[in-house]
């Protein structure tokens, strides 16, 4: 297939080309480098099967006979987002527009990488796909939130009114190489602080929880909900459950650092718990995470020791 990825030079985007290349596709990444980049997708400059389009999604593009459309440009981390809210918003619902518009004109498959941020900061414990969530519409999370939660809206509507083929997947905090290192998000900061032997950040008193899901469980994942007949919103995450003290302290383990852990203030609207639900996953497609916190933290390891040297261009 030729298959067009957005925001292909992102963290998890450049994973998922890399899988979709392996699986013998040909890919064209469209991305406007606005919190990804280059170096991301620098080892397939020779790659024939791939393409490379600096593209921002919002205005109007035409990608070519494309047969599957993965929709995952738009900035993810909570610095990110904050930072670009308009963009944020923008993406969500212009660049969806945009993208399921292509994929009714060429026919073309649609997959849009959605969010745990869905549930919010949810009262059901552990998140199924029937929560509807527990979300602040106009809190400062709310640009990235809602503009997901009206992604997944106008994704339905696609397939509902223009029978257009699509899925979505609810992505939770995923973690490996080519994370950024300076986006701000809790395994990023802990792997820089701790190999920098610098104090580790913890917000709040560290007892909120989040549920990390290695890269390449996370694309297996998508994957093989791409390959499936399932047009209703499906978890993909690690259902192992974490406090963020855990989190520092397996960071220290694994890197050895003898860095101190000091305690900050919790931003506003922070979600005190996520874990997913993955039995529908499991169920419908045999799919379940292979790699544990402590594996998958010391598989990413040489990543961000070269990172924090610089050596890397997206640091
Ligand atoms: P990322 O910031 O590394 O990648 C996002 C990519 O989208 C970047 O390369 C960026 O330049 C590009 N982009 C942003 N706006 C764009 C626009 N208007 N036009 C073209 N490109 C644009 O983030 P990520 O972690 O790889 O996240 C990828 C997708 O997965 C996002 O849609 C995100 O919401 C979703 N997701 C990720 C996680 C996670 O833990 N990593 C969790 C939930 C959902
Ligand atoms: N967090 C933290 N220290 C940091 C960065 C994040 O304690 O240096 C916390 C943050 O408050 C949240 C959790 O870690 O409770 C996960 O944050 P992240 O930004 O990675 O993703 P989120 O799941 O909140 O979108």
């Amino acid at each position: 297939m030729r298959i067009l990825v957005t925001g292909g030079a992102g963290f998890v985007g450049s994973h998922l080309t890399d899988a979709l290349l392996a699986e013998g596709h040909s890919v064209l990444c469209a991305d406007n480098l606005l919190t990804g980049c280059r170096e991301n997708i620098a080892h397939l400059a020779r790659e024939p099967r791939f393409e490379f389009l600096e593209q921002d999604v919002c205005q109007a593009f035409d990608p070519g006979e494309v047969e599957y459309i993965f929709h995952f440009a738009s900035p993810a981390s909570p610095v990110d987002y904050l930072e670009h809210g308009i963009e944020t918003m923008q993406v969500g619902s212009i660049g969806t527009m945009n993208c399921l518009t292509i994929a009714q004109k060429h026919g073309a498959k649609f997959l849009l990488a959605s969010t745990s941020e869905c549930y919010g900061d949810p009262l059901e414990h552990p998140q199924k796909e029937s929560y509807w969530g527990h979300v602040n519409p106009i809190g400062l999370r709310s640009v990235y939130d809602e503009s997901k939660r009206f992604a997944e809206a106008l994704t339905m509507a696609f397939h509902r009114y223009r029978k257009v083929d699509t899925r979505i997947v609810r992505i939770f905090n995923t973690y490996g190489p080519r994370l950024q290192i300076n986006d701000g998000r809790v395994i990023s900061n802990f792997m820089k602080q701790a190999l920098r032997g610098e104090e580790l950040t913890v917000y709040g008193d560290g007892s909120q929880t989040r549920s990390f899901c290695y890269v390449s469980d996370e694309v297996a994942g998508i994957i093989a909900l791409s390959k499936s007949d399932e047009h209703a919103p499906l978890n993909i995450g690690n259902p192992a459950e974490f406090t963020i003290l855990e989190c520092a302290r397996i960071v220290l383990e694994t890197t050895g650092s003898p860095s101190k852990i000091r305690f900050k203030p919790l931003p506003p609207d922070d979600p005190k718990q996520r874990r997913p639900d993955i039995t529908k996953a499991k169920h419908l497609l045999g799919w379940a995470p292979e790699i544990d916190l402590r594996t998958g933290l010391k598989m990413s390891l040489e990543y961000f020791q070269r990172a924090i040297q610089g050596s890397t261009a997206c640091a």
